[in-house]
C-alpha cells in the first residue's frame, strides 16, 4: 500500500482542474491528473506540476466514452495502488438555444460531466471504504443551483451533479468517506473564454459587451473567480476537520446564488 495519499483530478490539463491538481502536489499528495489528449500533449501540466516535486503521473482517457471513468480510476490504482480523493472536474459547455441544440453535443455533455462521475465514483469508493478514508469532490457550478438561457445541457447535468453528490454522500456517511459538490460562479479559464466567443455570435454582441453585460451580469462582485480559489477550498475539504461536511453544495461565485 502507499504510504501517501493518492489524489485524482479529472480533466487536469487546464484552468481549474490543473489548479486543484497543483494545489494536492503542493499538499504532498502523489497525483493523477487526465485528459483525453495523448501524454506529450499534456506537457505543459505536466511540467507546471514537476516543479512541486510531487509524483504526478498522466493518465489519457476519453470521459466521453462509456467506461472511461472506470478504466481511469482502474488505471490510477494499478499504478499507485490506492485513491483517496477524486476529483470529478472535467466538464465541457456548448451555448445554442434548445431548438439548435445538436443532440451530439447533448450526448457529449451530459457523458463528460455526468456518466464519467457515476462511472468514477463507483469504482473508487470500494477501495476508500476498505480503508474507512475517502474524499469525493464534485466540480458543479452556480448552474447546478441555477439556469441561464442557452445552456440546456450545462445546466441540467450540473443540477444532476448536485443531486448524485447528495445521493452518494447519504450512502457513505458512516464510511469515513464525504461526498461534496463546489458549484463556482464563473472563473477565468479556457472554457469561460470560448463561451465569450459563442456567446458573442449568438447574441450578436461584441466580446468585450458580453463580459460586462452577459457574463458577469449574475456575479455580483462582477469579478471573475481564480482557479486558484477552487483549488484552496478543495484542499480544505480533504483536511481531518472537513469531515462533518458532507452532502453539501459549496457555493464559490461572487454571491450569484445569494439571489
Ligand atoms: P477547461 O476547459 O479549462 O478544462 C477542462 C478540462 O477537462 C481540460 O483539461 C480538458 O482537457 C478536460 N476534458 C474535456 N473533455 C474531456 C474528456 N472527454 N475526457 C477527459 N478530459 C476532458 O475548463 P474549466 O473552466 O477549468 O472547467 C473545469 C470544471 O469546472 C468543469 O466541470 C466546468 O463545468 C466547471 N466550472 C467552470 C466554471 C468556469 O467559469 N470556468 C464555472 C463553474 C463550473
Amino acid at each position: 500500500m502507499n504510504t501517501k495519499r493518492v489524489a485524482l483530478v479529472t480533466g487536469s490539463t487546464s484552468g481549474i482542474g490543473l489548479s486543484i491538481a497543483s494545489k494536492f502536489a503542493a499538499m504532498g499528495y502523489d497525483v493523477a491528473i487526465n485528459s483525453f489528449e495523448a501524454e506529450q500533449d499534456a506537457g505543459a501540466a505536466l511540467e507546471a506540476l514537476a516543479a512541486s516535486g510531487a509524483n504526478v503521473r498522466y493518465f489519457q482517457s476519453d470521459l466521453a466514452e462509456i467506461g472511461g471513468g472506470y478504466d481511469l480510476v482502474s488505471a490510477v490504482v494499478a499504478s499507485f495502488g490506492q485513491l483517496d480523493v477524486l476529483v470529478n472536474n472535467a466538464g465541457i459547455q456548448k451555448v445554442a438555444p434548445i431548438e439548435e441544440f445538436p443532440p451530439s453535443d447533448w450526448q457529449r455533455i451530459v457523458a463528460v460531466s455526468l456518466d464519467s462521475a457515476f462511472h468514477t465514483i463507483r469504482a473508487a469508493l470500494p477501495g476508500m471504504a476498505e480503508r474507512g478514508w475517502g474524499r469525493i469532490i464534485n466540480i458543479a457550478s452556480a448552474h447546478g443551483l441555477r439556469a441561464s438561457p442557452f445552456k440546456s445541457a450545462y445546466v441540467a447535468t450540473k443540477h444532476a451533479v448536485v443531486g448524485l453528490t447528495k445521493t452518494v454522500a447519504l450512502e457513505t456517511a458512516e464510511k469515513g468517506i464525504t461526498v461534496n459538490a463546489i458549484c463556482p460562479g464563473y472563473v477565468w479559464t479556457p472554457l469561460v473564454a470560448a463561451q465569450v466567443a459563442d456567446q458573442a455570435r449568438v447574441h450578436g454582441m461584441s466580446e468585450e459587451q458580453v463580459m460586462r453585460e452577459i457574463i458577469l451580469a449574475p456575479q455580483p462582485t462582477r469579478q471573475f473567480v481564480q482557479p486558484e480559489e477552487i483549488a484552496e477550498m478543495a484542499g480544505y475539504l480533504c483536511g481531518d476537520l472537513a469531515r462533518s461536511i458532507t452532502g453539501s453544495t459549496i457555493s464559490i461565485d461572487g454571491g450569484w446564488t445569494a439571489k
